[in-house]
């Protein structure tokens, strides 16, 4: 069998350090999954060697593809009414049936889940490795939020009072939730948002992003055949002018947004602009993500790491390395082996199980690519442009820079940026990233604790990694959401996220 860590093929060049295996063995909660199927970690030879003559198989029959029409405003007004009706009765079904509900959903999902491979190939342009991943973490949230939900919704918590008086402290739905999600992972943030939205016992309008609405489709229509009433849950297909309109709509209770800062920011502007009820965002933005090496670094390892960090998904990933800073020491040698790694990606049709890097979302997209490239062309130092064939591919660049402070903004593909510094201006580097206002991951490649632990404490990073690489998180094992400009918070697949989308109430009684 092949080993759980070959996520991407091991280049020849680079040996795997025995860490990385011990990372890759964490043991999930048994309580919450199924581990050999859901675990988002790794693919089985099994699992790939069946997986690829079903997705022939689906190849061959020429899946209906049919047509996606925009709703209009007055079809998001109609969903809205809808929905209020809908959460009348949803937030009176009981927690234990609604969370029945969300795992049945991620049994169906577990069935077809070589159907939805096909689709987020041909949709959203995945490889087999980051299709099947996705899959998994979608059943990985519709099973941990049903087991939070059953914890965190079912009879409500007494508190302590004086004798005479009984007071039950309990969480409810806030009403009509607006769920916004982004295209690069169409399935698991969009099942992401909404099943916790109903766990929690809201309804839910679902706006997927444009560049992906068949995926959102047939998910929706497989909540709706788990169990959810179609009256508490509604899909909305259109662009950001009717994910605007949502917003604004009276009626609405909550917004959680998965995409850019930009746009977070005009939600968050839109809501506090609105009379009436105060609406919370629950926000999750963007990064301009750093990784730290310094010289007591294992070199084998941080090529491994880095090239996963940066190129994996064609660095579609909020979570992608973005900025290496590499202590000035070992930078040529680290700098070289990473170029090697890099060199053995496969850039292709996203349906070829040998595929390493698929093409990225859109022509806009490529277009914003090829012109940040072309910028840094001339304003880096060049070490690694691949060759991409035609059509939407980005290949993977490597640029230097000269300083850290040079990458101003998320760039949303594979490409990385590397800075070298001095080990005596290390606090300046700190300072560097802190300086970006983002804080959604850092990785950081050391051996020596106090180092770690300096930069852990300094950093305001959501999601910190240390000597392996810093992209997929696992639900309910790395809950995940940054700070600052990242987003508001809450952490996706940890225990703290389903209570942002409810109310608290409390009962007392005189007894
Ligand atoms: P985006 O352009 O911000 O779009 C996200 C969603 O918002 C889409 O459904 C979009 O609709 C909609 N939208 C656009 N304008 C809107 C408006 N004025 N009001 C309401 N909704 C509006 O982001 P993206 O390009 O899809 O995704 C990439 C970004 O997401 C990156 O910045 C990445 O870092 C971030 N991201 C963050 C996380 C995380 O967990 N922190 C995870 C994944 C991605 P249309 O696109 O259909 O027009």
């Amino acid at each position: 069998a092949v080993p759980v860590t070959t996520l991407l093929q091991r280049p020849a060049a680079i040996i795997g350090s025995p860490d990385r295996a011990r990372h890759a063995k964490i043991p999930l909660p048994a309580d919450l999954y199924r581990p050999e199927r859901t675990n988002s970690r790794g693919i089985e030879f099994g699992e790939r060697a069946a997986l690829i003559k079903l997705l022939a198989e689906i190849a061959a029959s020429k899946p209906d593809m049919h047509k996606i029409v925009d709703a209009n405003a007055e079809q998001a007004n109609a969903a809205v009414t809808a929905a209020c009706t809908g959460f009348a009765s949803w937030s009176r079904t009981p927690a234990e049936d609604r969370a029945a509900i969300l795992d049945n959903a991620a049994g169906l999902l577990e069935q077809r889940r070589a159907s939805f491979i096909a689709l987020l190939q041909q949709e959203g342009g995945k490889t087999l490795d980051d299709a099947l991943s996705e899959v998994r973490e979608a059943i990985d949230f519709c099973r941990y939020y049903a087991a939070q939900g059953r914890k965190q919704f079912g009879t409500g918590q007494t508190m302590l009072g004086p004798t005479g008086e009984s007071n039950v402290l309990s969480m409810r739905g806030r009403g009509v939730f607006v769920a916004i999600s982004p295209w690069n992972f169409p399935l698991a943030i969009f099942l992401g948002q909404v099943s916790t939205a109903l766990m929690a016992g809201n309804a839910v309008i679902a706006k997927p992003a444009e560049q992906t609405p068949r995926i959102a489709a047939q998910a929706v229509r497989l909540l709706h055949e788990a169990g959810v009433p179609t009256s508490a849950l509604h899909l909305i297909q259109g662009d950001g002018r009717i994910g605007a309109a949502l917003v604004e709509h009276p009626a609405i209770a909550g917004v959680v947004f998965t995409g850019s800062t930009e746009v977070a920011r005009s939600i968050n502007r839109a809501l506090a602009g609105k009379d009436g009820p105060i609406v919370p965002l629950i926000a999750e933005t963007g990064g301009i993500n750093a990784m730290i090496v310094d010289a007591t670094a294992l070199p084998e390892q941080v090529a491994d790491d880095v090239v996963m960090s940066a190129f994996r998904s064609a660095g579609q990933r909020c979570s992608a390395l973005r900025l290496l800073l590499v202590q000035d020491d070992v930078a040529d040698r680290m700098i070289e082996m990473i170029v090697g790694a890099a060199e053995e990606l496969k850039l292709g049709d996203p349906s070829d199980p040998a595929t390493h890097i698929g093409p990225v979302i859109d022509a806009e997209a490529k277009q914003k690519l090829d012109t940040h490239i072309a910028r840094m062309t001339t304003e880096a130092r060049v070490h690694f442009a691949g060759t991409a064939p035609a059509g939407n591919f980005v290949a993977p660049h490597i640029f230097e820079l000269a300083s850290a402070r040079q990458l101003t903004e998320e760039v949303f593909g594979p490409i990385l940026h590397v800075a070298r510094y001095r080990a005596a201006d290390f606090d300046k580097v700190l300072q560097d990233i802190a300086d970006t206002g983002y804080g959604l991951t850092l990785g950081v490649h050391s051996r020596i604790d106090d180092m770690v632990e300096r930069v852990i404490a300094r950093l305001p990073v959501g999601n910190v990694y240390v000597n392996r690489n810093m992209i997929g998180a696992v639900v309910g094992v790395q809950p995940f959401g940054g700070f600052g400009l990242s987003g508001t918070g809450p952490k996706a697949g940890g225990p703290h996220y389903l209570a942002r989308f409810a109310t608290e109430q409390t009962v007392t009684i005189n007894t």
